[in-house]
Order: structure tokens, then sequence, then C-alpha cells
């Protein structure tokens, strides 16, 4: 199949035309500058692979998701907006959601400890997962973590004793499962349940969880929680799980007598990767959408309306992000029809899984300088010993691209460096933050003595 040049070639960076780079992206002397920093500047400085966050542009999504969700719940309860961590956390990342009235979910003790570390309250923390050890539920207790996600009959169970052990009561949050699943295009509405996630609603999991959790001494059931997916653009999933999940707190009412707070309706939200990729939806038109669901749900029932929470990850990380990789090695090679260029950069599957995982597909500029008028179908290769070690699987680069020149893959602050690996021994990429001409280190360069340092040479 001939590639079309056109579609592939990389969109010149201004971050509001294509939504992919940071909005403070602009070339400057031919050069690409991140938050008024240089990239070749920032390579060299800090050395590549490098993971660059526009800080502004991070904070300002944070800031827009939480006016939408003000905004559209401003007539009801009001609205949380928890920053999901494991997007990218750092100390610095959880001051910024702080500062700009975001909470944090976290899903480890390493989160948890990252988000404490930023002084980050209790009541503005998140815990989730399908397997909290009893230390991360003893942290929880004790910090005070408003929502503690709950996903299983047999951890209600185990933070029932760690509470009663403290003398405490545990603020409950439960996880259920809407039978929505989505993500990308698409959302099955009836989707089996076989996964490792949640309480079932369909099978009464759900409200069995309810009712243990309103009978034991040391819980209080704060709120429902649903995550149907991620990188969902259909606003109908979104309101499907919704009047699921407000359906089974009308049950619970009923039969419990028992108004359930709090609803969680999880993260998902989706970003751009490429230009092929449809427009995702805007803050506010996720927040209106769920604010209807919300609405028709207490019209229907007479209920009070629920506090609402979110959990948007990817949407204030990924677009923010970008990552500067260095040109090495550059290979023609001859396929059937015509011939395809390789180039070769010192990162790739240990700093971005996706594209192995998932296949996602990402976009790439020339940062260092101007990019020639004649471009060539490249694929942008990893330095790893798999073949599919991929960062850019198609993309149209400056036919004089030569070693030493330094690339930009935009759209990498969500689930880069959070997901990233010391396979072959790789040091992990540092993540600096740039603002205002100035850049900071947010997470310093692994070197290779780290990882010698942990190798007890036994
Ligand atoms: C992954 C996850 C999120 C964030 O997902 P995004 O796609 O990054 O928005 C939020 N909540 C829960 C429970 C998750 O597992």
């Amino acid at each position: 199949m001939p590639i079309s040049l056109e579609t592939l070639t990389a969109p010149e960076p201004d971050g509001s035309a294509s939504g992919l780079w940071p909005t403070n992206v602009k070339r400057v002397g031919g050069e690409l500058t991140i938050g008024g920093v240089p990239a070749s500047e920032l390579a060299s400085e800090f050395g590549t692979p490098l993971f660059v966050i526009d800080e502004l542009d991070m904070r300002q999504r944070a800031a827009a998701w939480k006016l939408a969700m003000d905004t559209a719940f401003s007539d009801l309860n009001g609205a949380k907006v928890f920053y999901a961590g494991k997007a990218f956390l750092s100390v610095g990342v959880a001051r910024w959601m702080k500062d700009e009235c975001l909470a944090i979910d976290t899903c480890s003790e390493g989160e948890l400890r990252t988000a404490l570390a930023a002084g980050v309250p209790g009541a503005m923390l998140g815990l989730h997962g399908n397997n909290k050890s009893r230390a991360e539920i003893e942290l929880a207790l004790d910090s005070n973590v408003a929502h503690l996600v709950a996903d299983s009959l047999a951890e209600l169970a185990l933070i029932e004793t760690v509470a009663a052990e403290r003398g405490a009561s545990a603020s409950i949050v439960l996880r259920v499962t809407t039978g929505v699943h989505a993500g990308g295009h698409e959302y099955i509405s009836t989707a089996h349940e076989d996964q490792k996630f949640g309480l079932s609603i369909a099978s009464g999991a759900a409200l069995r969880a309810i009712e243990e959790t309103l009978a034991a001494p040391h819980l209080d059931l704060a709120g429902l929680h649903s995550h149907i997916g991620s990188q969902i653009l259909s606003l109908d999933a979104f309101k499907a799980a919704a009047a699921a999940i407000l359906e089974l707190r009308a049950t619970a009412a009923a039969t419990f007598g028992y108004v359930i707070p709090e609803i969680d309706f999880g993260g998902g939200y989706a970003v751009r990767y490429t230009v092929l990729d449809d427009v995702p939806p805007a803050p506010s038109h996720y927040a209106d959408a769920l604010a209807a669901s919300v609405r028709s749900h207490i019209e229907a029932t007479n209920l009070t309306a629920p506090r609402v929470s979110i959990e948007p990850g990817r949407a204030i990380a990924a677009t923010a992000g970008l990552t500067l990789y260095t040109v090495g090695t550059i290979k023609q090679v001859q396929l059937e029809e015509g011939s395809r260029r390789y180039v070769s950069v010192d990162g790739g599957m240990s700093d971005n899984i996706r594209p192995a995982l998932y296949g996602a597909d990402y976009t790439v500029a020339l940062a260092s300088r101007c990019a020639s008028d004649e471009t060539v179908v490249t694929r942008v290769v990893g330095k790893h010993c798999e073949s599919g070690d991929i960062v850019v699987k198609d993309a149209a680069l400056s036919a004089d691209l030569a070693p030493g020149d330094v690339l930009a893959v935009p759209a990498t602050g969500a689930y880069g460096r959070s997901m990233a690996s010391n396979y072959n021994l790789l040091p992990r990429p540092g993540v600096v933050a740039v603002r205002d001409g100035s850049a900071r280190v947010l997470v310093r360069p692994e070197s290779v003595s780290d990882l010698l340092a942990l190798d007890a040479d036994a």
C-alpha cells in the first residue's frame, strides 16, 4: 500500500491547531523551543532520551478540567477532579495539581508517598488497586485518604480489620463494574465482566458489597466508583456507565434506605497522538455529559444529587509532554516495492512501551533545526534487541537527517516515564519541566551506576 506523504507529514508544532504539541512550543531560528528552552540545549544539558514537560500547559489542562467540572456541576452538588497519578507523577507534578485545586489518585505505596511528599492532604487523595497490601491500606488510613477504593469483598474485610485495629473508621468508595467497556472509538454496553477489577452490578456482587460495607462497624460508605477504560471518545459510553452506576445508587437507597453521597466516574478521556486521530471532546463536553446524566437521575428518583468526581490522567499529562531523542544509525532497507529508511534513536521501548504494547502511533518532528524541503518515509526505531521496538511507525522526516540531529516525539507526557523499564539495562530517562525560558529537573536521569548500585554482585 503506498503511503501518502501528505498524511504522514508531521505537523509543525503549534499546539492549538494540531492538539499534539505542548502549547508553549515554538520554532526560534529554526529550532524547536519548549517553554522557551531550545531542544538542543535541553539535549546537551540533560542528555537524551529526555522527557520534557511544558509546566504551564500541564497546569492549564488541569485547571481546564477543574473549571469544566465546577461549571457543569454548579447547580448540583459540586465536583472534584482527581489527577490519575499513574499517567506520570513526581513530587513537583503533585504540587502543581495541588496548586490547581485538583486531588490526586494513586494506586500504590510509591504513588501515595510521592503525593504525600508534595504535601497533598489525605482529603485530596485516593488509593485504588485490585490487590492493595495491608501496608498500603494502613498508610491510606493513617493518612486519612478520602477515597479508599475497595475492589473486592475480601478487601473490604481486610480494611475493616485494619480500621478496627486503629479504632478508626475507613471511608470507602466501592469500585463497581457497570458492564460498559470502552476505549478508542467503540464502546460495548453489554460486555462480559471477565476482568480483574471491581464488583459486578449485573451479578449482584456490587449490591452485596454495599450491604456489607453498611453493616461493617468500621467502614463508612462514601461512594461508588466506575472506570470504563481509556482513550474514550464516546460521550455515550460515559453516559451509559453513569446511568448504570446511578441506578445502583437508587437501588441501594430503596433497598437499604441509604443515599450514597459520592459517585466517581473514573478516567479515560481521550487525547490525540497523531494528526490522523479524531479530535476528542473538550473537557466541558465530557463534564456536561456527566452532569446531564446526574440531572436525569435526580429528576427520576428525587434523591439528592451526589458529589461527583472524575479521574483524568492522560488528558492532563499526555500532550503537555514530549520526548527528545538523538539520531544515531540511519539505514535504508530495500522492500519488495520501494524502500524504507530506518532511523535509530538512543531510547525506544524502555521509555515508551505503548507502540510495542498497544500498537500505538506517534508523530515525530526534527527539533534541532529546520527540515529540508524533501522528506523521506521513515520508521523511527529504538536501540533495543527487539524488532518490535518502534518509536514512530511511519513518519515523513527530512531527507538530510543525520546522526546527532535531535528529534521530538509529542504526546509522551502520560504513560511514558511512568511505564519506563530498564530493558537491556538502559537507564531510564530524566524528566524536566520547562517554563519561561528555564528548565528544572523533576526526576533526574538514571545512570548506569544507579543500575549497578542495585546489583548485589552475588
Ligand atoms: C488508569 C485509570 C485512570 C486514568 O486513566 P486515563 O485514561 O489516563 O484518564 C483513572 N482511574 C482509574 C481507576 C484508572 O485505572
